[in-house]
This record gives structure tokens, sequence and C-alpha cells, in this order.
């Protein structure tokens, strides 16, 4: 068998085309426009890099993007300040701290802060706990991601095995409280968790967020499964820098039904689920209907 590639690039393009036809209507129609902040604490390299995106791609869809670029030493009260003027601000309908945080500057608090109709990341505890007993919430962009590309290869999810490895708070275990709000029977494994490649094999649905190149491979995979490979790994290979994800490719497309591919999968969509969050995050604060297909 050789599966079917999903296309997370095309599927990306897809959900930005849409918000921004419902951005343009908000403009036209109420004079709203949704606006997105987001704040840069230090000079990491990767996350200049990501913030650059996100300010283009929310640009590009109509939105008006707000960035704040602060220095590595700002203060643990002067951030907390900022998130909180950004919580005041009408314009303001979603807000992200890029993340890692300085380590002088405690993260959890800096999320906690945002006000939660603003959390567009999703990591806020208030969200975390309204998705963890299946209430309306913001939902982490990454997993997002991944449910709309899982609902649309398989139409309804209900009774189907998934099995996430990865219990992170950004991604394994939203990912699996979304899976399980769809009604699969979830599956969270680990590090510890023994004999990995058989409890994988009993997934019609195979998440990998584990951070480690290439580790799940065919043999981990039931024949005609869905693998989604959220993993982002730079590696050399032959002399060259590249890009692989927590699956290896070749072995599993061989043995699934349907992969996402890396690059081309996962990634493309996290940027496309935050300007969709906050296309919702704004027509909630509006007491607008919420555009369909948009969130969990
Ligand atoms: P993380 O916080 O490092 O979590 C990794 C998880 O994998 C942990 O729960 C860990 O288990 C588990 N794990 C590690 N080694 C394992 C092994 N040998 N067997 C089974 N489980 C193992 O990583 P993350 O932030 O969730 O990210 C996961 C991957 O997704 C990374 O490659 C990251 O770059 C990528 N990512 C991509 C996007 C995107 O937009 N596409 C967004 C976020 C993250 P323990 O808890 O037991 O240690």
């Amino acid at each position: 068998m050789t599966a079917k590639v999903i296309d997370g690039k095309a599927f990306a393009a897809n959900v930005r085309a849409q918000v921004q036809d419902h951005v343009a209507k908000l403009v036209a129609e109420q004079g709203i426009q949704p606006g997105l902040a987001v704040v840069l604490v230090g000079e990491d390299p990767a996350s200049k890099v990501y913030v650059k995106n996100k300010h283009a791609s929310t640009i590009e869809v109509g939105m008006a993007s707000f960035e704040h670029r602060l220095p590595a030493e700002t203060s643990e009260a002067d951030l907390l300040a900022l998130v909180k003027s950004l919580n005041a601000d009408p314009k303001v309908h979603g807000i992200l701290v890029q993340l890692p945080l300085p380590a002088h500057l405690n993260s959890e608090l800096i999320i906690n802060t945002i006000d939660p109709a603003k959390d567009v990341d999703g990591f806020h505890i208030s969200n975390v706990g309204l998705l963890g007993t299946g209430q309306k919430s913001m939902v982490p962009c990454t997993p997002l991601g991944c449910l709309m590309m899982l609902r649309d290869h398989h139409g309804k999810l209900a009774g189907l095995n998934a099995v996430v490895v990865g219990r992170s708070n950004i991604v394994g275990k939203p990912m699996a409280q979304l899976l399980l709000g769809d009604s699969c029977t979830v599956t969270i494994a680990h590090s510890r968790t023994k004999d990995l490649a058989a409890v994988c094999r009993g997934a019609d649905i195979l998440v990998a967020a584990v951070g480690r190149p290439e580790m799940l491979t065919g043999e981990y995979v039931k024949p005609g499964a869905t693998v989604i490979d959220v993993g982002i790994n730079r590696i050399e290979r032959d002399g060259k820098a590249k890009l692989v994800g927590d699956v290896h490719y070749e072995s599993a497309a061989a043995v699934a039904g349907a992969i996402t591919p890396v690059p081309g999968g996962v990634g493309p969509m996290t940027i496309a689920c935050l300007l969709a969050n906050t296309l919702t995050a704004c027509c909630r604060a509006h007491g607008l209907p919420e555009p369909e297909g948009l969130t969990a």
C-alpha cells in the first residue's frame, strides 16, 4: 500500500482563504478588523522567524498585526504590564506571547495573565480546563490543525482508535482531548510506555509528537492507518541540512492509508489555525456568529 499524502500546505492555504473571506466581510459589513498582537522577548533565532511569518500571514488575510519586540532583559513587571494593556485594547482580539521566554521570566504567570478570550494559543489554564471539560475554548493551534485534517480525511472520527505519542501541554495532551471530544478511543503514549510499537499498531489514527527524528517507522503503523506527523526536526544528512518529522516517512507511507509529510503537513496548518483562532476570538468578542469549520 502507498499512503495518500495529506497536503497540509494546500489545506492551510484553503483555511487562510476562508479566514480572509470572513475578515473582508467583517470589515465591510461591521467595520470590525480582527487584530493579532504578537510579543517577542529576546533574540531566539527560530522565534524571530516564527514571529516574522506570523506578522506576514496576519497582514495577508487582512487582519491588523501588532508586533511587540522587547529586549531579552525585559523585566517580568514590564512584560505583565504590556500583556495587561493588550488585554484592555479593543483593537486586539488575539494575543500571543512567543515561547520560549528568557529563563528569568515565569512563562506560566505571563500566559495566565492573558485574557482567556484573547488567548489564541489556547495555553491559558482556563482554556485548558474548558477544553478538558468539553466546553467552548480557544484551542491550541497545532492540534487544531491536526484535527481539521483528520476530520476532512475521515469525515466522522467516532469510534476510531487514536494513539497520540507525546504528552506535552502544547501538543500531545490537547490533541488527545480533541480526539476524545470527537469520540475516538484515545491512548496517550510517552517515554515510559511499554512496547510502544505494539501500542501504535493498534491505532487507526497515529499522531506523532515526540521530538525524535524519524523514530516511528513502518513497524509502528497499522496497515491503512492515518499518520499525522507533528515533528519538526532539523538534521544533517549527506552533509546537508534537512527537515524531518518524528515519523520515518518512507517506511510508514508504505503501510499507512494516509500520511502528512514533513515539511508541508502539520507545520503550515499551525499559523493558519492561529489566524482562524484570532477570527473566532474577534467574532466572540463582538457577539457575532463564529465562522463554521474553523474551530473544534
Ligand atoms: P516535548 O514537549 O519535548 O514532548 C515530547 C513528548 O514525547 C514527551 O511527552 C515525551 O515523553 C515523549 N517522548 C520522548 N521520547 C520518547 C520515546 N522514546 N518514546 C515515546 N515517547 C517519547 O515536545 P512537543 O513540544 O510536544 O513537540 C513534539 C514535536 O512536535 C517536536 O518535534 C516539535 O518540534 C514538534 N512541534 C511542531 C509544531 C508544528 O507547528 N508542526 C508545533 C509544536 C511542536 P515524556 O513526557 O515521558 O518525557
